[in-house]
C-alpha cells in the first residue's frame, strides 16, 4: 500500500479502481482493428521513424549538452529494439486485434509500473523513459487525437491535472472520485468535485504518477486529503466504517432540509447553491437551497463545440428557473478565457491569461456574443426569479457598458413583442480588488453584489488560484481579503443593496461567524454544503461570543 496526501474535497470517501489520464499520451484509446498485418506494418513504420528522430535527437544532445544527457536517447533507442518490449505490443496487435496505439500503452504501463516499483532510485526513473518512447511511438502512428480517453464504467480519475474542459467532458455518472498530482481547493476541479458531493484529493505531488497504472484499487477520502494506493485490509476496513459514519451523519443533516438558517440570537442568513448544470440544480432543491446564487453559465459553452445558440440558451436557463419556481436563480454571465479555454473562441495567446482577455471584457469585446447571451437570459426571465450577474468588473464604465447593451436587448425584444421581466435585477461580482475598492460607486449602479472569494483571494494576494505549489505561501484567510470584503459589505448595505458571497471561502467554517458579524446576507456554496452549514448555523450563538 501506498499512502498520499493532498487537499481533500467533500466530506465523503470513495473506494474503487483507477482511471488515469495523461495528457500526453491523450490518444490511446482502444479500438478494434479487422486487419492485424496493415496494423503491424502501420507499427513497424512508426517504429522506423521513431527510431531516426531518436537518433538526430541523440545528435544533436551530444554536441549541445554531454554524453550523459545523449546516453538517455541510447536507452530509448534500445528500448526500440527490445525484443521483449516489441513482441507484447506485436500478440496484442494480432492476437486481441488490438490498435497498435492502445497495444502500445498497455505494454508500456506494465513495464513502467514495474520499474516504478524498484528499490533502486536510478531503475525507478526508467518508468518515465518507457512512458516517454512510448508517447514518441504513439506520435509517429499519427494518429494523435485530441480527445483524451474518457472512463466508461465507475472509476477514481487520477491526473496530473484537469483543465474545466477536460473535466466537464467526463460522464459524472463514473466518476467515484478525482485525484490530481496538482491543483489547489479553489481549483475548478476542486469546484466541480464539490458541486457533485464527490470525494478528491487535490496536489497529491507528482510522485504520485510514478506509481500508477490503469485499474489500480484505491480508496479517496475526501475528509482528511489521503490517498491509499492498493490499499491493505486494515486501511480498508477503517474506511467502510468511516463511510458509514459519514451517511449516517449525512442523513441527520437531511432532517434539517424546511428548517430555517438562523443563529441562536436570531440572525437570519441565507444559503443558496452555486451550480453549473442541471444536475447540480436538482443537488440545489435536494438539498433545500434557498434558490441558486450562481449558476456558472460558462459551463453551456464549455460543453459544446461552437458558440450556443439563443435558443439553445434560452430553453437552458428557462428549464432551469422554471425547476427553481419562485426561488431566486443568480445566472451569472460568461465568464471565459484565463483557465476556462475554449477552442472556438479563438483566444490570443497571452503570457498572463489571468490577467487578460477574460470575462466581462471579452464580452464587452464581442457584443454580438453577450447580445446572444443577454437575449436569452432576459427572454427566460418571463419563466421565474432571475438575477444577472456580472463577472470580473473592475471599473464603472464596464457596468455603465454593460447596462447600456441590456436596455438595448430589451428595446429590441419589446419591439419584437417578446416577453421578458424589466424588473430583473443585475448585480456585480466583487472579485478583484478594484471592485472591492471603489464598491461605493459601483453599489449606486448595481441591485446586488456577490463576492468572488477565489479570484478576490488570486488577485489580492498575487497567487495563482490553480498553483497548490503556493498553498505554504497562501494565506486564505489574510486580513487584506477580509479587510476588502467588509468593506465591499458596507458599502452594499450603506447603498441598500443586498451582498452574498459565492467563493469558496463561503463554506469555511472558520470565518463563518466573521461573516455573520459583518451583516452579509446571502452565502452560495456547492449543494453538498448547504445542509451542513445550516447546521453549524443554527449552532451559533453571536450574543456569547
Ligand atoms: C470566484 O472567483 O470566487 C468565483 C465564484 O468565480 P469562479 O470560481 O467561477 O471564478
Ligand atoms: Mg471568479
Amino acid at each position: 500500500m501506498k499512502t498520499f496526501h493532498g487537499k481533500g474535497i467533500s466530506n465523503a470517501i470513495a473506494i474503487g479502481s483507477t482511471f488515469v489520464i495523461s495528457k500526453q499520451r491523450s490518444d490511446a484509446l482502444r479500438l478494434q482493428i479487422d486487419d492485424a498485418e496493415a496494423e503491424l506494418a502501420r507499427l513497424d513504420k512508426a517504429l522506423a521513424l521513431a527510431k531516426e528522430q531518436l537518433q538526430e535527437i541523440r545528435d544533436i544532445a551530444l554536441t549541445e549538452t554531454d554524453d550523459a544527457h545523449a546516453q538517455i536517447f541510447d536507452v530509448h533507442q534500445m528500448l526500440l529494439s527490445d525484443e521483449t518490449f516489441l513482441a507484447s505490443i506485436r500478440k496484442l496487435i494480432e492476437k486481441r486485434h488490438w490498435n497498435a496505439e492502445y497495444a502500445i500503452t498497455l505494454t508500456a504501463d506494465e513495464l513502467a509500473s514495474q520499474f516504478a516499483l524498484m528499490d533502486d532510485e536510478i531503475l525507478r526513473e526508467r518508468a518515465s523513459d518507457v512512458k516517454d518512447v512510448a508517447n514518441r511511438l504513439i506520435t509517429c502512428l499519427g494518429t494523435s487525437k485530441k480527445e483524451p480517453p474518457k472512463p466508461t464504467s465507475p472509476s477514481i480519475i487520477c491526473a496530473e491535472d484537469l483543465t474545466p474542459s477536460e473535466t466537464v467532458a467526463l460522464d459524472k455518472h463514473v466518476v467515484l472520485a478525482f485525484v490530481t498530482a496538482k491543483g489547489s481547493a479553489t481549483s475548478h476541479v476542486a469546484i466541480l468535485a464539490k458541486s457533485m458531493g464527490i470525494p478528491a484529493a487535490l496536489g497529491v505531488g507528482d510522485a504520485f504518477l510514478g506509481s500508477l497504472q490503469n485499474g489500480m484499487q484505491m480508496i479517496v477520502d475526501g475528509v482528511t486529503g489521503e490517498v491509499f494506493l492498493d490499499p491493505d485490509d486494515e486501511t480498508r476496513n477503517r474506511l467502510l466504517q468511516k463511510q458509514k459514519e459519514l451517511s449516517k451523519s449525512m442523513e441527520r443533516l437531511l432532517l434539517l432540509r424546511g428548517k430555517e438558517t438562523k443563529t441562536i440570537d436570531g440572525n437570519q442568513i441565507k444559503i443558496l447553491a452555486n451550480a453549473g448544470n442541471l444536475s447540480d440544480v436538482e443537488a440545489a432543491l435536494a438539498n433545500d437551497a434557498d434558490g441558486i446564487g450562481l449558476f456558472r453559465s460558462e459551463f453551456l459553452y464549455l460543453e459544446s463545440d461552437d458558440y450556443p445558440s439563443e435558443e439553445q440558451q434560452f430553453n437552458a436557463y428557462r428549464q432551469i428557473l422554471e425547476r427553481m419556481g419562485d426561488k431566486e436563480v443568480i445566472l451569472r454571465t460568461l465568464d471565459v478565457g484565463a483557465d476556462k479555454r475554449i477552442d472556438y473562441f479563438h483566444l490570443e495567446k497571452e503570457e498572463n491569461p489571468a490577467l487578460g482577455m477574460r470575462a466581462i471584457r471579452l464580452c464587452l469585446k464581442r457584443p454580438e456574443v453577450f447580445k446572444t447571451q443577454l437575449r436569452a437570459l432576459y427572454r427566460a426571465s418571463a419563466y421565474g426569479n432571475l438575477s444577472i450577474l456580472l463577472p470580473m468588473i473592475t471599473s464603472v464604465s464596464e457596468v455603465e457598458r454593460t447596462k447600456s447593451i441590456c436596455e438595448e436587448v430589451k428595446l429590441s425584444l419589446q419591439k419584437e413583442g417578446i416577453p421578458f421581466n424589466d424588473k430583473t435585477r443585475l448585480g456585480i461580482m466583487i472579485e478583484t480588488p478594484a471592485a472591492a475598492l471603489i464598491s461605493d460607486q459601483l453599489a449606486r449602479l448595481t441591485d446586488f453584489f456577490s463576492i468572488g472569494t477565489n479570484d478576490l483571494t488570486q488577485y489580492v494576494l498575487a497567487m495563482d488560484r490553480q498553483s497548490a505549489g503556493l498553498d505554504e505561501f497562501r494565506d486564505v484567510h489574510h486580513d487584506a481579503v477580509l479587510y476588502l470584503i467588509k468593506m465591499a459589505v458596507e458599502n452594499a448595505h450603506r447603498a441598500g443593496i443586498p451582498v452574498g458571497i459565492c467563493g469558496e471561502l463561503a463554506t469555511d467554517e472558520v470565518l463563518l461567524k466573521t461573516f455573520l458579524r459583518m451583516g452579509i446576507d446571502e452565502l452560495s456554496v456547492s449543494a453538498s454544503y448547504v445542509l451542513p452549514l445550516r447546521d453549524v448555523i443554527r449552532k451559533i450563538d453571536l450574543s456569547n461570543a
